[in-house]
């Protein structure tokens, strides 16, 4: 066996600065079996260069380790450089900054236990053999999970190169939550027009196959060839027959909130999602069906023109072989029921609640009112960061809520130009292209603006809401009275996202959203290769972070 090479990385003061990297090159050099080299940027041409040249100076050396960052950044990067002298397996990487200057303070403790990564390498590296490669066939199917504006977004970037397409929603439609929004910002875009045609465009799309009601309820393989377990509910409605004609609907006899609508009207057990949606489609909810519970009724079926009724589906299981994975399942906002922020009263509203009122095809045909008993809304008052950035629920800025409820706040004031709108804030957080320039404009709206968190909502002697608040900006304390009040209610990952977590073996931060591999330079990887995640279940962020 020959000589072992070892190249310690400063990595300009991130480890140097916590490990003594001239004492550890003292230490090992006292080893006649180990050449040892330092460098300001090992992965940098010059390191790169100083390791080529160091093994070509040095014959008699047979394997390297070298002492830098985490394998998951650079080992790509070291292993072309050594197989341009050596057999590509015969380094071995010692992680003396992610696994030890990152995570320490004490140089001299940090010092010795770089020393020990990095001796437990130089052992390790003794039992490298050289190995060859072998070329494995990949499937180039794709599997997309969730069909939001992400999901959608990522599956047609992937159709458009060839590649064939699964694209596996657990609701009855895709589109997710950007359908059910009114305007979008920056640009106040009507979000249905938006995404309408996207979500068309995706039925459309030859290379793209759509799984609607289904999940995936398991995995195995690997990289370039997983096998995927997707279950699939039944619809009771076939697909190819049904017209969409509402006939079902309209006589079904079982009322049941309406879910898309957040439960602010009814719909059906037997309906089509909503007004656009795709498949545009009738579909039976299993839970408050007649038939399928009590075995009556069947009126569906029976006035069905298009004979489209069909319960004799069953539910479904089916594998899927894809050599890669996007995970993009989204966010959900967070139940504040039960907390100082949700008092229990209809005129206390989620932000998403109120995009429902404000969409002409919603629950209210586009009027906004007091759900408590349908007046229009004399005072408005938005309340931010209800949930977020509060240790007793979550810590985290949900990132979009400034924005989109500054627009709602605009909107209000073009539907109700006497009305008196409120905003209680900590701080606006308007980042991003045109997003400040977007604030600006809504502050020229006559909305108040108040910095400080509001008390607990209560009733007022005359039926109306109120809390009192501190606003630091005037140093007064005041009392708020609203007949409707709006939360920019926290997000969290779906509970699609925290199924696929455990499903997929993803890992989550403390905050459940899903872990990328790196949030700078691999924003989208995961610790497993070939899965990917985008859009919201990576974090909060708005529509276009999502797809760019
Ligand atoms: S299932 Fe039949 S009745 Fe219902 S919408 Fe479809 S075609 Fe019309
Ligand atoms: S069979 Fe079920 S879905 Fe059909 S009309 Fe009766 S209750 Fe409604
Ligand atoms: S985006 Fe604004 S409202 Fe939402 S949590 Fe952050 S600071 Fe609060």
């Amino acid at each position: 066996m020959g000589k072992t090479a070892v190249f310690l990385c400063h990595c300009g003061d991130n480890i140097a600065a916590t490990v003594d990297i001239e004492k550890l090159k003292k230490e090992f050099s006292k080893d006649k079996n180990l050449v040892v080299k330092n460098h300001m940027f090992l992965c940098s041409e010059a390191g790169q260069q100083m390791i080529l040249d160091t093994l070509d100076k040095n014959k008699d050396v047979d394997r390297l380790v070298i002492a830098s960052c985490s394998p998951k950044h650079h080992w790509n990067i070291f292993k072309d450089c050594v197989k341009q002298k050596l057999n590509a397996y015969m380094f071995e990487m010692a992680n003396i900054r992610e696994h030890c200057s990152w995570v320490h303070s004490d140089r001299e403790e940090a010092t010795k236990k770089a020393y020990s990564i990095i001796k437990g390498a130089i052992n390790k590296v003794q039992h490298h053999e050289p190995i060859g490669t072998v070329d494995v066939p990949v499937k180039r199917d794709v599997l997309v999970i969730g069909a939001g504006i992400a999901g959608m977004h990522a599956s047609l970037e992937l159709a458009d190169k060839g590649f064939h397409v699964y694209l596996v929603e657990k609701e009855a439609s895709i589109g997710g939550n950007m359908t059910k929004l009114g305007r979008t910002f920056p640009t106040d875009d009507c979000s249905m027009c938006t995404v309408s045609p996207i979500m068309n465009e995706v039925k459309a799309h030859p290379n793209i196959e759509l799984l609607t009601l289904s999940e995936v309820v398991g995995l195995s393989g690997r990289v370039g060839d997983y096998n995927v377990t997707v279950e699939t509910k039944p619809r009771y409605v076939d697909l190819d027959r049904c017209t969409a004609c509402g006939l079902c609907t309209e006589k079904c006899p079982v009322s049941i909130p309406n879910n898309y609508n957040l439960g602010l009207d009814k719909t059906k057990a037997i309906h089509i999602p909503f007004d656009g949606s795709v498949p545009n489609a009738a579909f039976i909810e299993e839970e408050a069906c007649l038939k399928i519970n009590k075995g009556v009724c069947g009126i569906c079926e029976k006035v069905c023109p298009a004979d489209a009724v069909d319960f004799n589906q069953k539910k479904e299981r089916r594998e899927l072989k894809v050599g890669a994975i996007v995970v993009a399942t989204g966010y959900q906002q967070t139940d504040l029921s039960n907390t100082e922020y949700y008092y229990e009263h209809p005129d206390v509203i989620t932000g998403l609640e109120l995009e429902r009122m404000i969409v002409p095809s919603g629950p209210t045909g586009g009027k906004v009112v007091c759900p408590s008993d349908g007046r229009e809304p004399k005072t408005i008052t938005f309340i931010q960061c209800a949930g977020s950035r509060d240790k007793r629920h979550k810590e985290y800025c949900s990132n979009i809520c400034c924005m989109y409820s500054i627009k709602n706040a605009k909107i209000m004031r073009a539907k109700f130009p006497d009305a008196t709108i409120n905003m209680c804030y900590i701080d606006i957080r308007a980042p991003g292209r045109r997003n400040e320039e977007y604030y600006a404009l809504a502050r020229e709206k006559n909305i108040n603006m108040i910095m400080g968190r509001p008390s607990q909502i209560m009733d007022a002697p005359d039926g109306r809401l109120f809390f009192d608040v501190f606003d630091k900006a005037t140093n007064k304390f005041m009392r708020v009275e609203s007949d409707l009040i709006v939360l920019a209610t926290a997000l969290e990952p779906s509970e699609g996202t925290k199924r696929m977590a455990k499903v997929l073996h993803l890992q989550y931060g403390m905050d459940k959203f899903l872990s990328p591999l790196h949030v700078k330079i691999a924003p989208v990887d995961t610790t497993t290769e070939g899965i990917y995640i985008v859009g919201t279940a990576e974090g909060p962020k708005s529509i276009q972070d999502c797809i760019t």
